[in-house]
């Protein structure tokens, strides 16, 4: 009987040591062996999930086609691989928690004590077998480091995992750190030796372990490492740094890792294609022009809330051959006097998607700056809805349109909550009210988008019908549809019953676009998202005629 393998990625020493891009390498390198796989993220936070989380904690919270709001590393998942990453790709514990409070609350557990063992632990080793359905290979990457309290009984449910599902089937990878200290010119193998032990002591003997280091590791080191942390010294692998995240996988090619996984799982397959990495390393470091775009956000602070932004915009480059030079603008500076010379030197502006009233007079003035000065533009999901609000006040002359997310009772709400639309994911009516509780109220995951021909959008796309993932409360207001028609701007991408604006453009401009939905999401290296794609071609033309 085909038996689905296991591999589980724990991290140790530190955070940020980007376990989710070596998961994703892993897959991506499994897949071109010709392997079906998945990936799973354990989150161990109490958040249900991280929607309701601060970006500037947690960065950026993707979303699925399913509608699920994830962890970021998810992202790298689908950037990667092909694998269908939803709902059940992320859990966390405040997920696992409640399903097994809400299963004692019907009374399931028939009057037993309810403990982390088995009743927590029996719920996430269920939901990992959940998420390896149809796939010979899940890998599941453990959130947190060893050693924190919270990823305890993860860890416990991981380690009980390779007994139930048979020893040959499951395989544990520890991403570590191999820190290189100038003073002595050395790398030092200590921190390793700890995080291992600290695994050890919860009964998990990792297989292999991945060295995140500046450095290359020499074989001397390789075999001190494995020597103490008890793996063969082939099962010591060098995660460098990386000029660019997709090099990863061609990297860990070459310190035999696939090679390795497959033999410690008992895998047959073929030697991996690699040729289309390959190729796009190549493109990613020898870009043959420039392009600098400016980003308005509000947490520009952090790269990470804007993480598949960031990506998507690096795959536009990678379509033109371009390298793509990203400048984060703080929107709050722009609004200040002479705010816009931070603009100056821009071949094209971004407004991103975003929440709440701050900064956003100094995106609308950036968009102003864009429309007027001829700048390609492109507007994400809020940054769609300042265009409009910035159209409807300069253009039609609407000095007080606005959003009601920002000012509830204005004159001109042209982005409102609409209190009725056909909710063609779920194929039924929605109603909403304007106190309705703030969770559970977006529309959220893929909805379908019909384009008009003639525009940028069709352009881009050369499809009629798209496929596009949203997390938004407000719409734009159709009241105001014929008015700001009239004064030239176009609605080139509608729902299906067109009651639900998803893209507007405006005429005489070189490319000024702006959606409702978040393209970012399904953006890949290997097949560039065709709106990020001409925007990053409307960008190079822009610096050309300079
Ligand atoms: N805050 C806006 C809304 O809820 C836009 C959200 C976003 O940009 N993702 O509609």
């Amino acid at each position: 009987m085909h038996k689905t393998k296991f591999i589980f990625i724990t991290g140790g020493v530190l955070s940020s040591l980007g376990k989710g891009l070596a998961a994703a390498s892993i897959g991506s390198l499994m897949e071109s062996r010709g392997l079906r796989i998945s990936l799973q993220k354990l989150d161990p936070y109490i958040n249900i999930d991280p929607g309701t989380m601060n970006p500037f904690q947690h960065g950026e919270v993707y979303v699925t086609d399913d509608g699920a709001e994830t962890d970021l590393d998810l992202g790298h998942y689908e950037r990667f691989t092909q694998a269908k990453i939803s709902k059940k790709s992320n859990c966390t514990s405040g997920s696992i928690y409640h399903s097994v409070i809400e299963k004692e609350r019907r009374g399931e557990y028939l009057g037993n004590t309810v403990q982390v063992i088995p009743h927590i632990t029996d719920e996430i080793k269920s939901r990992i077998s959940k998420a390896a359905k149809d796939v010979d290979l899940l890998i599941v990457e453990i959130g947190g480091t060893v050693g924190d309290i919270e990823s305890l009984p993860f860890l416990e449910a991981i380690r009980q995992f390779r007994n139930d599902a048979g020893k040959e089937n499951v395989i544990y990878i520890h991403v570590t750190l191999v820190p290189y200290l100038p003073t002595s010119d050395e790398v030092k193998t200590k921190p390793t030796q700890h995080s291992v032990k600290e695994l050890l002591g919860i009964g998990i003997q990792p297989d292999i372990l991945l060295c995140r280091t500046q450095k290359s590791i020499s074989v001397e080191i390789k075999k001190k490492i494995a020597h103490f942390c008890n793996v063969e010294p082939d099962a010591v692998i060098a995660d460098p740094d990386v000029e660019t995240i997709y090099e990863l996988p061609l990297r860990f090619h070459e310190e035999g890792l696939d090679d390795k996984i497959v033999k410690l799982l008992n895998i047959w397959t073929r030697q991996p294609v690699l040729e289309e990495w390959e190729r796009l390393a190549e493109k990613i470091k020898k870009p043959s022009s420039h392009v600098r775009i400016a980003i308005v956000g509000k947490y520009v602070n952090l790269k990470e809330s804007y993480k598949s932004l960031h990506e998507a915009l690096v795959h536009g480059g990678i379509g033109n051959e371009a390298h793509v030079e990203l400048v984060y603008l703080d929107s709050e500076q722009i609004a200040q006097d002479k705010g816009e010379i931070l603009l100056e030197n821009s071949d094209g502006i971004l407004v991103p998607g975003g929440f709440g009233h701050r900064g956003i007079p100094g995106k609308i003035k950036a968009i102003r700056y864009a429309r007027e000065n001829k700048i390609p533009f492109f507007g994400i999901c809020l940054g769609m809805q300042m265009a409009v609000v910035e159209f409807a006040r300069h253009l039609v002359g609407l000095n007080q349109a606005h959003t009601i997310e920002v000012e509830k009772n204005c004159k001109d709400p042209v982005i409102f909550l609409m209190r009725e639309w056909f909710d063609y994911k779920n194929n039924i009516m929605v109603s909403r009210k304007e106190d309705d509780a703030l969770g559970g109220t977006m529309r959220l995951g893929a909805y379908p988008c019909l384009l008009e021909d003639g525009t940028l959008a069709m352009k881009a796309y050369k499809r009629r019908e798209i496929l596009e993932r949203h997390r938004h409360r407000y719409e734009f207001n159709n009241q105001y549809r014929e008015l700001l028609a009239k004064h030239g701007m176009i609605f080139s991408g509608l729902s299906p019953d067109k009651n639900l604006v998803e893209i507007i453009e405006i005429p005489d401009h070189p490319w000024f676009l702006g959606c409702q939905f978040h393209p970012e999401f399904r953006s890949k290296p290997m097949s560039p998202h065709p709106l990020f794609q001409d925007f990053i071609a409307a960008a190079l033309k822009n610096k050309k005629k300079t």
